[in-house]
Protein backbone atom coordinates (compact mmCIF):
# COMPACT_ATOMS: atom_id res chain seq x y z
CA UNK A 1 0.00 0.00 0.00
CA UNK A 2 1.57 3.24 -1.00
CA UNK A 3 1.10 5.54 2.55
CA UNK A 4 -0.24 8.96 1.92
CA UNK A 5 3.06 10.46 2.27
CA UNK A 6 4.72 8.69 -0.43
CA UNK A 7 6.71 11.22 -2.66
CA UNK A 8 5.59 9.63 -6.03
CA UNK A 9 1.72 10.21 -4.84
CA UNK A 10 2.29 13.52 -3.63
CA UNK A 11 4.72 14.59 -6.45
CA UNK A 12 1.69 13.66 -8.96
CA UNK A 13 -0.88 15.19 -6.96
CA UNK A 14 1.30 18.48 -6.71
CA UNK A 15 2.85 18.42 -10.20
CA UNK A 16 6.08 18.61 -8.96
CA UNK A 17 8.01 16.33 -11.40
CA UNK A 18 7.28 13.03 -13.98
CA UNK A 19 8.53 10.03 -15.57
CA UNK A 20 7.96 9.29 -19.30
CA UNK A 21 8.65 5.92 -20.89
CA UNK A 22 10.54 7.78 -23.98
CA UNK A 23 13.11 9.27 -21.73
CA UNK A 24 13.19 6.19 -19.62
CA UNK A 25 12.88 5.14 -16.05
CA UNK A 26 15.23 6.00 -13.02
CA UNK A 27 15.07 9.65 -15.19
CA UNK A 28 12.64 11.78 -13.25
CA UNK A 29 11.69 15.08 -15.42
CA UNK A 30 11.13 17.84 -12.73
CA UNK A 31 8.04 20.94 -13.50
CA UNK A 32 7.89 24.22 -12.97
CA UNK A 33 6.52 23.53 -9.83
CA UNK A 34 8.91 21.18 -8.71
CA UNK A 35 11.82 22.62 -10.66
CA UNK A 36 11.17 26.17 -7.82
CA UNK A 37 11.73 23.84 -5.30
CA UNK A 38 14.91 22.59 -6.34
CA UNK A 39 16.17 26.24 -7.48
CA UNK A 40 15.39 27.52 -3.86
CA UNK A 41 17.06 25.02 -2.15
CA UNK A 42 20.44 25.68 -4.64
CA UNK A 43 19.89 29.23 -4.06
CA UNK A 44 19.29 28.59 0.17
CA UNK A 45 22.76 26.26 0.24
CA UNK A 46 24.84 28.32 -2.45
CA UNK A 47 23.89 31.99 -0.10
CA UNK A 48 25.27 30.57 3.11
CA UNK A 49 28.25 28.64 1.23
CA UNK A 50 28.91 31.41 -0.38
CA UNK A 51 28.80 33.49 2.83
CA UNK A 52 31.64 31.33 4.46
CA UNK A 53 34.04 31.58 1.89
CA UNK A 54 32.69 29.27 -0.69
CA UNK A 55 33.60 29.87 -4.87
CA UNK A 56 30.94 28.25 -7.44
CA UNK A 57 32.56 26.13 -10.23
CA UNK A 58 31.35 24.29 -13.14
CA UNK A 59 32.70 20.97 -14.99
CA UNK A 60 31.46 18.74 -17.36
CA UNK A 61 29.54 15.68 -17.32
CA UNK A 62 32.33 13.48 -19.25
CA UNK A 63 35.83 12.17 -18.11
CA UNK A 64 38.75 9.97 -19.20
CA UNK A 65 38.69 7.14 -17.02
CA UNK A 66 42.32 7.71 -15.58
CA UNK A 67 41.11 10.46 -13.59
CA UNK A 68 39.02 7.81 -11.61
CA UNK A 69 41.64 5.20 -11.67
CA UNK A 70 44.05 7.84 -9.92
CA UNK A 71 41.13 8.62 -7.66
CA UNK A 72 39.90 4.97 -6.34
CA UNK A 73 36.78 5.54 -7.61
CA UNK A 74 37.17 3.40 -11.19
CA UNK A 75 38.39 0.21 -9.04
CA UNK A 76 35.50 1.45 -6.03
CA UNK A 77 32.76 1.75 -8.59
CA UNK A 78 33.81 -0.58 -11.22
CA UNK A 79 30.27 -1.63 -11.75
CA UNK A 80 28.18 1.49 -11.93
CA UNK A 81 30.29 3.73 -14.33
CA UNK A 82 28.45 4.46 -17.61
CA UNK A 83 31.00 4.19 -20.57
CA UNK A 84 30.70 6.71 -23.15
CA UNK A 85 32.31 5.75 -26.67
CA UNK A 86 31.38 7.21 -30.28
CA UNK A 87 32.26 5.92 -33.68
CA UNK A 88 34.73 8.85 -33.23
CA UNK A 89 36.54 6.82 -31.41
CA UNK A 90 35.99 9.00 -28.36
CA UNK A 91 36.23 6.92 -24.70
CA UNK A 92 34.85 8.83 -21.74
CA UNK A 93 32.89 7.58 -18.44
CA UNK A 94 30.01 9.86 -17.37
CA UNK A 95 31.37 11.34 -13.61
CA UNK A 96 30.26 8.86 -10.76
CA UNK A 97 31.53 11.65 -8.18
CA UNK A 98 32.63 15.20 -8.47
CA UNK A 99 35.78 15.30 -5.95
CA UNK A 100 38.16 14.83 -8.86
CA UNK A 101 37.30 17.69 -11.23
CA UNK A 102 38.24 19.67 -8.46
CA UNK A 103 41.38 18.49 -7.72
CA UNK A 104 41.94 19.43 -10.91
CA UNK A 105 40.99 22.61 -10.60
CA UNK A 106 43.09 23.20 -7.38
CA UNK A 107 46.26 21.69 -9.92
CA UNK A 108 45.51 24.32 -12.15
CA UNK A 109 48.21 26.63 -11.30
CA UNK A 110 50.84 26.77 -8.61
CA UNK A 111 49.53 27.48 -4.68
CA UNK A 112 50.85 29.11 -2.35
CA UNK A 113 50.31 28.55 1.96
CA UNK A 114 49.11 31.68 1.76
CA UNK A 115 46.49 30.76 -0.90
CA UNK A 116 44.29 28.54 1.32
CA UNK A 117 42.08 27.19 2.12
CA UNK A 118 40.70 27.52 -1.62
CA UNK A 119 36.63 26.32 -1.60
CA UNK A 120 34.86 25.30 -4.49
CA UNK A 121 31.16 24.22 -4.65
CA UNK A 122 28.84 23.10 -7.50
CA UNK A 123 25.69 21.46 -8.07
CA UNK A 124 25.71 19.36 -10.90
CA UNK A 125 24.99 16.03 -11.85
CA UNK A 126 27.03 12.58 -11.35
CA UNK A 127 25.80 9.55 -13.00
CA UNK A 128 25.53 5.86 -11.61
CA UNK A 129 24.55 2.92 -13.06
CA UNK A 130 22.30 1.17 -10.93
CA UNK A 131 20.91 -2.17 -11.43
CA UNK A 132 17.54 -1.37 -13.64
CA UNK A 133 15.11 -2.94 -11.06
CA UNK A 134 16.55 -0.91 -8.33
CA UNK A 135 15.64 2.78 -9.77
CA UNK A 136 12.44 4.11 -8.36
CA UNK A 137 10.56 7.80 -7.89
CA UNK A 138 13.22 9.92 -6.47
CA UNK A 139 14.89 7.89 -4.45
CA UNK A 140 17.20 5.73 -6.49
CA UNK A 141 18.15 7.44 -9.66
CA UNK A 142 20.93 7.22 -12.90
CA UNK A 143 21.46 10.88 -12.84
CA UNK A 144 21.62 12.89 -9.32
CA UNK A 145 21.75 16.07 -8.95
CA UNK A 146 24.50 16.82 -6.20
CA UNK A 147 25.62 19.72 -4.22
CA UNK A 148 29.20 19.14 -3.56
CA UNK A 149 31.88 21.02 -2.38
CA UNK A 150 35.43 20.96 -1.80
CA UNK A 151 38.00 22.70 0.71
CA UNK A 152 41.90 22.27 0.37
CA UNK A 153 43.47 23.45 3.12
CA UNK A 154 46.74 23.38 5.27
CA UNK A 155 46.42 21.15 8.80
CA UNK A 156 46.86 23.78 10.91
CA UNK A 157 43.46 25.49 8.99
CA UNK A 158 41.66 21.75 9.22
CA UNK A 159 39.92 22.60 12.77
CA UNK A 160 38.40 25.96 11.61
CA UNK A 161 37.32 24.77 8.34
CA UNK A 162 35.33 21.89 9.75
CA UNK A 163 34.02 24.41 12.40
CA UNK A 164 32.99 26.42 9.09
CA UNK A 165 31.21 23.50 7.83
CA UNK A 166 29.03 22.57 10.91
CA UNK A 167 28.04 26.19 11.11
CA UNK A 168 26.57 26.18 6.88
CA UNK A 169 25.37 22.55 8.26
CA UNK A 170 23.38 24.10 11.14
CA UNK A 171 22.30 27.62 9.44
CA UNK A 172 20.64 25.42 6.38
CA UNK A 173 18.95 22.81 8.23
CA UNK A 174 17.71 25.38 10.86
CA UNK A 175 15.81 27.01 7.70
CA UNK A 176 14.03 23.71 7.04
CA UNK A 177 13.29 23.12 11.28
CA UNK A 178 15.49 20.17 11.07
CA UNK A 179 18.37 21.20 13.43
CA UNK A 180 17.06 20.63 16.76
CA UNK A 181 16.49 16.76 15.81
CA UNK A 182 19.88 16.00 14.70
CA UNK A 183 22.62 13.65 16.11
CA UNK A 184 25.53 13.15 15.17
CA UNK A 185 28.07 10.61 14.61
CA UNK A 186 32.26 10.89 14.60
CA UNK A 187 32.71 7.94 12.45
CA UNK A 188 36.12 6.35 13.15
CA UNK A 189 38.36 3.72 11.82
CA UNK A 190 37.72 -0.04 12.43
CA UNK A 191 41.06 -0.66 14.29
CA UNK A 192 40.39 -4.05 14.32
CA UNK A 193 40.81 -3.97 10.51
CA UNK A 194 43.89 -1.34 9.82
CA UNK A 195 44.13 -2.87 5.79
CA UNK A 196 40.52 -1.28 5.09
CA UNK A 197 41.93 2.55 5.26
CA UNK A 198 44.66 4.13 3.12
CA UNK A 199 46.49 7.20 4.28
CA UNK A 200 49.30 7.22 7.88
CA UNK A 201 48.15 6.53 11.07
CA UNK A 202 48.88 9.28 12.71
CA UNK A 203 47.50 11.51 10.39
CA UNK A 204 43.79 9.36 10.89
CA UNK A 205 45.04 9.94 14.62
CA UNK A 206 45.17 13.45 14.67
CA UNK A 207 42.02 14.05 12.83
CA UNK A 208 39.70 11.76 14.96
CA UNK A 209 41.12 13.89 18.01
CA UNK A 210 40.35 17.02 16.50
CA UNK A 211 36.76 15.98 15.67
CA UNK A 212 36.62 15.25 18.78
CA UNK A 213 37.46 18.76 19.74
CA UNK A 214 35.30 20.21 17.51
CA UNK A 215 32.44 18.16 18.39
CA UNK A 216 32.78 19.16 22.18
CA UNK A 217 33.75 22.88 21.38
CA UNK A 218 30.41 23.11 19.19
CA UNK A 219 28.21 20.87 21.74
CA UNK A 220 27.63 18.58 18.87
CA UNK A 221 27.66 15.51 21.66
CA UNK A 222 29.03 13.22 18.78
CA UNK A 223 28.70 9.51 19.24
CA UNK A 224 32.21 7.95 18.64
CA UNK A 225 30.61 5.25 16.12
CA UNK A 226 34.07 2.77 14.79
CA UNK A 227 34.30 1.37 11.83
CA UNK A 228 31.88 3.90 9.85
CA UNK A 229 34.72 6.56 8.73
CA UNK A 230 35.23 6.95 4.70
CA UNK A 231 38.13 5.03 2.91
CA UNK A 232 40.50 7.67 3.56
CA UNK A 233 39.28 9.42 6.24
CA UNK A 234 37.31 10.27 9.47
CA UNK A 235 34.10 12.27 9.51
CA UNK A 236 31.02 13.74 11.13
CA UNK A 237 28.18 12.57 9.81
CA UNK A 238 24.70 14.13 10.91
CA UNK A 239 21.57 12.28 11.54
CA UNK A 240 17.91 14.07 11.68
CA UNK A 241 14.72 12.44 12.36
CA UNK A 242 12.38 13.36 9.86
CA UNK A 243 8.02 13.93 10.91
CA UNK A 244 7.65 9.81 10.00
CA UNK A 245 10.33 9.24 12.76
CA UNK A 246 12.97 8.06 10.15
CA UNK A 247 16.48 8.26 10.92
CA UNK A 248 17.79 10.07 7.87
CA UNK A 249 21.55 10.90 7.45
CA UNK A 250 22.91 13.25 4.85
CA UNK A 251 25.03 16.38 5.31
CA UNK A 252 28.81 14.84 6.07
CA UNK A 253 32.80 16.52 6.94
CA UNK A 254 35.16 14.15 5.26
CA UNK A 255 38.57 14.64 6.49
CA UNK A 256 40.89 13.64 3.29
CA UNK A 257 44.67 13.41 3.12
CA UNK A 258 45.15 10.67 0.73
CA UNK A 259 43.42 11.80 -2.25
CA UNK A 260 45.39 14.89 -2.34
CA UNK A 261 48.74 12.88 -2.57
CA UNK A 262 47.48 10.20 -5.11
CA UNK A 263 47.08 13.51 -7.61
CA UNK A 264 50.16 14.93 -6.43
CA UNK A 265 49.05 18.10 -5.42
CA UNK A 266 51.19 20.50 -3.99
CA UNK A 267 51.02 24.10 -2.33
CA UNK A 268 54.22 25.95 -1.58
CA UNK A 269 54.67 26.58 2.06
CA UNK A 270 57.00 29.23 4.00
CA UNK A 271 60.40 27.80 3.44
CA UNK A 272 59.75 26.96 -0.14
CA UNK A 273 58.71 23.62 0.57
CA UNK A 274 56.34 21.66 -1.21
CA UNK A 275 53.30 20.08 0.75
CA UNK A 276 50.03 18.29 0.25
CA UNK A 277 47.22 19.88 1.30
CA UNK A 278 44.11 18.49 2.91
CA UNK A 279 41.00 17.75 0.73
CA UNK A 280 37.77 18.57 3.34
CA UNK A 281 34.84 17.03 1.36
CA UNK A 282 31.19 18.09 2.72
CA UNK A 283 27.61 17.16 1.50
CA UNK A 284 25.08 19.70 3.03
CA UNK A 285 22.11 18.52 1.16
CA UNK A 286 23.43 15.88 -1.00
CA UNK A 287 21.41 14.46 -3.61
CA UNK A 288 18.75 17.17 -5.01
CA UNK A 289 16.45 14.05 -6.14
CA UNK A 290 16.87 11.96 -2.48
CA UNK A 291 16.77 15.72 -0.47
CA UNK A 292 12.91 16.42 -2.01
CA UNK A 293 12.20 12.83 -1.76
CA UNK A 294 12.84 13.20 2.15
CA UNK A 295 11.09 17.08 1.98
CA UNK A 296 7.98 16.30 0.19
CA UNK A 297 7.67 13.15 2.62
CA UNK A 298 8.53 14.99 5.59
CA UNK A 299 6.03 18.22 4.80
CA UNK A 300 3.26 15.90 3.86
CA UNK A 301 3.94 18.20 0.22
CA UNK A 302 2.92 21.15 2.66
CA UNK A 303 6.48 22.78 2.32
CA UNK A 304 7.92 25.94 4.66
CA UNK A 305 6.44 29.21 2.98
CA UNK A 306 10.41 29.70 1.35
CA UNK A 307 9.88 26.66 -0.33
CA UNK A 308 6.45 26.89 -1.55
CA UNK A 309 5.92 26.49 -5.76
CA UNK A 310 3.18 29.19 -4.93
CA UNK A 311 3.07 30.93 -1.89
CA UNK A 312 0.06 33.12 -2.35
CA UNK A 313 -2.94 31.77 -4.24
CA UNK A 314 -5.58 34.73 -4.86
CA UNK A 315 -9.42 33.58 -4.89
CA UNK A 316 -12.00 36.54 -6.30
CA UNK A 317 -15.42 35.73 -4.53
CA UNK A 318 -16.59 37.42 -7.97
CA UNK A 319 -14.93 37.08 -10.76
CA UNK A 320 -16.63 40.73 -12.53
CA UNK A 321 -16.21 42.34 -9.66
CA UNK A 322 -13.16 41.19 -8.12
CA UNK A 323 -10.48 40.40 -10.87
CA UNK A 324 -8.81 43.81 -11.25
CA UNK A 325 -8.29 44.26 -7.88
CA UNK A 326 -6.60 40.48 -7.43
CA UNK A 327 -4.53 41.17 -10.70
CA UNK A 328 -3.40 44.39 -8.99
CA UNK A 329 -2.47 42.55 -5.89
CA UNK A 330 -0.39 39.70 -7.77
CA UNK A 331 1.44 42.36 -9.45
CA UNK A 332 2.75 44.20 -6.01
CA UNK A 333 3.46 40.76 -4.75
CA UNK A 334 5.33 40.03 -8.00
CA UNK A 335 7.12 42.80 -7.65
CA UNK A 336 8.43 41.83 -4.39
CA UNK A 337 9.37 38.25 -5.54
CA UNK A 338 6.26 36.64 -3.78
CA UNK A 339 4.98 33.79 -5.85
CA UNK A 340 1.32 34.36 -6.23
CA UNK A 341 -1.70 33.28 -8.61
CA UNK A 342 -4.99 34.02 -9.25
CA UNK A 343 -7.93 31.61 -9.45
CA UNK A 344 -9.40 33.05 -12.34
CA UNK A 345 -11.51 30.31 -13.28
CA UNK A 346 -15.28 29.67 -13.24
CA UNK A 347 -15.46 27.36 -9.91
CA UNK A 348 -17.43 28.61 -7.40
CA UNK A 349 -15.58 30.00 -3.95
CA UNK A 350 -15.76 27.28 -1.81
CA UNK A 351 -14.10 24.96 -4.46
CA UNK A 352 -11.46 27.53 -4.88
CA UNK A 353 -10.78 27.51 -1.78
CA UNK A 354 -10.83 23.51 -1.20
CA UNK A 355 -8.74 23.02 -4.33
CA UNK A 356 -5.96 25.70 -2.76
CA UNK A 357 -6.02 23.39 0.18
CA UNK A 358 -5.37 20.51 -2.15
CA UNK A 359 -2.32 22.25 -3.81
CA UNK A 360 -1.22 22.99 0.09
CA UNK A 361 -0.54 26.87 -0.76
CA UNK A 362 0.37 28.22 2.41
CA UNK A 363 -1.52 31.16 1.84
CA UNK A 364 -5.03 31.87 0.06
CA UNK A 365 -6.44 35.18 -0.27
CA UNK A 366 -10.22 35.85 -0.19
CA UNK A 367 -11.17 38.96 -2.23
CA UNK A 368 -14.26 40.06 -1.90
CA UNK A 369 -16.27 43.74 -1.98
CA UNK A 370 -15.00 44.72 1.12
CA UNK A 371 -11.53 43.74 0.56
CA UNK A 372 -11.34 45.15 -2.45
CA UNK A 373 -13.25 48.83 -1.82
CA UNK A 374 -10.67 48.91 1.85
CA UNK A 375 -7.26 48.16 0.09
CA UNK A 376 -7.68 45.00 2.49
CA UNK A 377 -7.18 40.98 1.92
CA UNK A 378 -8.63 38.14 3.75
CA UNK A 379 -6.74 35.28 4.07
CA UNK A 380 -6.12 31.79 5.67
CA UNK A 381 -3.36 29.80 6.16
CA UNK A 382 -3.12 26.28 5.27
CA UNK A 383 -4.50 23.57 7.71
CA UNK A 384 -6.78 26.32 9.20
CA UNK A 385 -10.33 27.10 8.79
CA UNK A 386 -9.98 30.52 10.42
CA UNK A 387 -10.13 34.06 8.25
CA UNK A 388 -8.03 36.73 9.08
CA UNK A 389 -8.16 40.35 7.73
CA UNK A 390 -5.86 43.18 7.01
CA UNK A 391 -4.48 46.05 4.67
CA UNK A 392 -3.31 44.43 1.98
CA UNK A 393 0.40 46.63 2.42
CA UNK A 394 0.62 44.71 5.59
CA UNK A 395 0.35 41.24 4.61
CA UNK A 396 1.88 41.57 2.01
CA UNK A 397 4.53 42.90 3.85
CA UNK A 398 4.58 40.35 6.44
CA UNK A 399 4.66 37.75 3.54
CA UNK A 400 7.75 39.23 2.45
CA UNK A 401 9.69 39.18 5.96
CA UNK A 402 8.73 35.25 6.87
CA UNK A 403 9.69 34.56 3.16
CA UNK A 404 13.16 36.64 4.05
CA UNK A 405 13.48 35.13 7.06
CA UNK A 406 12.85 31.49 6.45
CA UNK A 407 10.25 30.63 8.95
CA UNK A 408 9.18 27.62 8.76
CA UNK A 409 6.10 27.83 10.94
CA UNK A 410 4.37 30.66 10.18
CA UNK A 411 2.04 32.31 12.47
CA UNK A 412 -1.70 31.52 12.88
ZN1 LIG B 1 34.24 14.77 -2.46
Amino acid sequence: MISIRDHRKIGKELDLFCFSDLVGPGLPLFTPRGTIIKEELQKAVEKICKSYGFQKVFNPHLANIKLYEISGHAQKFSDEIFHVTSEKGHDFVLKPVLCPHHTQLFASKMRSYRDLPIRYMESEKQYRAELPGSVSGLSRVYAISIEDGHSFCRVDQVKEEVIRIVNIIRDFYSSLGLWDSKWVSLSVRDYSAPEKYIGDPKDWDICEDMLKEISDELSLDAKRCEGEAALYGPKLDFMFKDALGREVQIPTVQLDFATPKRFELFYTDSNGNKVSPVMVHRAILGSYERFMMLLIENYAGAFPLWLSPVQVNIVPVNIKNHLDYCVKLREIMMGEEIRAEIDDSSKQMNYKIRQSNMMKNPYTVIIGDRERDDNKVSYRLFGSTETVTMRALDFINKVKREIKEKIVKIER
